[in-house]
């Protein structure tokens, strides 16, 4: 990755100046010059309006692959605390980290932020990047990006890891179209080909058909995003501490071409949060009609769980999207995943799979649900579920 400015198109406008994160710009006898703090983050680039700042990608086959080292967590910070796909991929990160013998590093940026580095330190991390700065506090893609890719253009981690979330699938992609480097989205799974040392990512492709494994044999960093609940996270390690490195960063307002003007949150009827739930109660096409998701409500109700469902009942309209589990929806570990009358598609596998105990409720002995299950109940759901859902509440005295 190169940079330069061509002082023959230069006009010493001084907007470049408003642009870098890392004030590494000045202007003398009317032309800009990088200082050595530069990182060839690219932010001054777009701000250049007449083009004089010249961005050189090194193609993928230049690269020199040896001199990139370490693995990179870039987190997110949620209401003021680390995204538990953060914690994730911190667990994953220490354990690819072994394989490889490189300290894990969390990019840490945000306003008022510096006590999750002790939450970091204790899911695994080495060390800390703290990126402090009013402007940081809520995501937005210009600046986490500049400041980012600098970053990487300046330490050179061999694998940066970004939970895919709303605001990691935005910003993983914006960095990696930046630094040219190459990108696997919604990993399953992601190990170390030592002799290689290379990152083996593998996700689901062609529908979910096949699980395919994806190399990224020249271009450094290899860059995968994961979705929540796929990886563990590593009990806390009290008296873990990272190493904290502060980065000093300069973020002018009139160089961000994006401000937050409210943020409106989803109504609680639409966050049902079955990332989050320990007990989940799905339904399927087997329900047969939509007000048939009753039972499931109520089972789901008397565990203290959340209801899932299938796609075919989200797109027969039986039900929210939002319930959705499975490669289209969501990925969920629970500890308990109830599927009543789910065929068990391998697209509706890839979202539930992991789930500690599943229990399945099938009428047909051969569904593939059988072939992850737990229990498996061959059964009509409409008389099975009535039978849980009341055993469930005598257990628990719940009426
Ligand atoms: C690109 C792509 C992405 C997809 N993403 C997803 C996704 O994210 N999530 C997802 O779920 N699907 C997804 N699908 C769809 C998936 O392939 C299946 O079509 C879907 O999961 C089937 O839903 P189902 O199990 O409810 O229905 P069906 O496959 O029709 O199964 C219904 C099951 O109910 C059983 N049954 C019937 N009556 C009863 C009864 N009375 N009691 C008990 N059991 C009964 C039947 O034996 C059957 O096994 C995707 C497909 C594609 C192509």
């Amino acid at each position: 990755m190169g940079i330069y400015i061509d002082t023959d198109n230069c006009t010493g406008c001084k907007l470049c100046l408003q642009a870098c994160p890392y004030g590494a710009i000045i202007v003398e006898e009317g032309k800009a010059r990088f200082t050595e703090d530069c990182t060839s983050c690219g932010a001054c680039v777009s701000a250049c309006p007449v083009d004089a700042i010249v961005m050189e990608v090194v193609r993928a086959a230049e690269v020199d692959t040896s001199q990139y080292r370490g693995i990179w967590v870039i987190a997110e910070v949620q209401d003021g605390h680390l995204a538990e796909v953060s914690l994730e991929l911190l667990g994953k990160g220490r354990e690819l980290a072994e394989s490889l013998d490189v300290p894990v590093t969390l990019v840490l940026p945000g306003d008022d932020v510096a006590e999750l580095a002790t939450v970091a330190g204790q899911h695994g991390a080495d060390e800390v990047y703290l990126v402090e700065h009013e402007h940081l506090a809520q995501y937005r893609t210009g600046p986490y990006t500049n400041v980012i890719c600098g970053l990487i253009n300046k330490h050179k981690p061999e694998i940066v890891l970004i939970g895919a979330t709303l605001q990691g699938r935005d910003l993983a992609s914006r960095i990696a179209a930046r630094i040219g480097a190459g990108l696997t989205a919604d990993c399953t799974g992601l190990e170390i080909d030592t002799d290689e040392r290379l990152l083996r990512q593998t996700r689901p492709a062609f529908g979910g058909n096949i699980m395919a494994t994806i190399l990224c044999r020249q271009a450094r960093p290899q860059m995968a995003t994961v979705r929540p609940k796929v990886m563990k996270k590593l009990e806390p390690q009290d008296g873990s501490q990272p190493e904290i490195i502060s980065i000093p960063v300069s973020l002018d307002p009139k160089s961000i071409a994006t401000k937050i003007v409210e943020i409106i949150r989803e109504e609680q009827e639409q966050t049902v949060n079955l990332q989050d739930a320990d007990i989940i109660v799905s339904g399927g096409r087997g329900l047969k009609a939509p007000e048939n998701f009753a039972l499931i409500r109520e089972l789901a109700e008397v565990l203290s769980g959340a209801v899932g469902a299938s796609r075919a009942t989200v797109d027969a309209g039986w039900i929210p999207a939002y319930h959705q589990v499975g490669q289209t929806g969501k990925t969920v570990h629970p500890r308990l995943y109830i599927a009543c009358g789910i065929s068990g598609a391998v697209q509706h596998l890839a979202g539930m799979s992991t789930s500690d105990c599943i229990v399945a409720i099938n009428t047909d002995p051969h569904a593939p649900i059988f072939d992850v299950a737990t229990y498996g109940i061959v059964g009509d759901l409409f008389e099975v579920v009535p039978v849980l859902t009341e055993a469930v509440k005598k257990e628990f005295g719940k009426s």
